[in-house]
């Protein structure tokens, strides 16, 4: 069995690259973010808890990530094991997943913070049928309209170089007692996230001694 966690910052493509890594290995892509908008969608308790928090501008707290990840981890669906994403938060969190959980490595996707700036600041979104476009990687055909609708393309509301400067800094802080405490158990492996994404896949396989990723 596999457990591993990803670490990364927003726009460093830890989503992506979880989903790549479980395919062939029959892993668990366990999301907290996804978790949360099912959450939302399904109109559950923790759902209407979390769009509480959200309309107030504040960040969902520790404890209630705790505790979906626990339930999330509870259901053993993971026969093969799991690639979690979003968690843990804090270093006591992940003291506690370490022995719980017996992790065997972290994948720590490294973005300096002025490519995940030029990342971010050019994502747009189609407010109409919610296709996401990159003006780096991923260009509409006419310029600023949805390719496939039409519409008109907009900038998310939190996308904003102060939003996104400010969510960098939370990151950091955040981060850096969660990794320092991976790294004295010795099972952090940092990968270089600007390559393009199957390149980063394979340097991820190649760090843990997976096969190599065949799309
Ligand atoms: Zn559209």
């Amino acid at each position: 069995m596999r457990k591993y966690v990803i670490m990364g910052v927003q726009g460093s493509g830890k989503g992506t690259q979880a989903k790549m890594l479980r395919e062939d290995l029959d892993l668990a892509h366990i999301s907290v973010g996804d978790i949360f908008r099912w959450h939302v969608r399904q109109h559950t308790k923790i759902g209407a808890q979390v769009k509480r928090i959200m309309a107030a501008g504040d960040l969902v707290g520790d404890d209630l990530v705790e505790e979906v990840v626990r339930r999330r981890l509870g259901i053993h669906d993971w026969n093969y094991g799991f690639v979690i994403d979003g968690f843990p938060r804090n270093g006591r969190q992940a003291e506690f997943f370490m022995e719980s959980y017996d992790i065997d490595a972290v994948i720590h996707l490294e973005l300096p913070d002025d490519e995940v700036r030029r990342r971010v600041l050019s994502r747009r979104l189609c407010p109409n049928c919610g296709m996401d476009y990159n003006l780096i990687a991923d260009r509409p055909e006419v310029e600023g309209r949805c390719d496939i609708c039409g519409h008109e393309l907009i900038t998310r509301a939190d996308d904003t170089p102060e939003a996104l400067e400010a969510r960098l800094t939370d990151y950091h802080e955040k981060t850096r007692p969660v990794l320092e405490l991976f790294r004295r158990k010795e099972v952090v492996h940092d990968v270089d996230g600007r390559p393009p994404v199957e390149e980063v896949q394979q340097a991820i396989r190649k760090t843990l001694g997976l096969p190599p990723y065949r799309g």
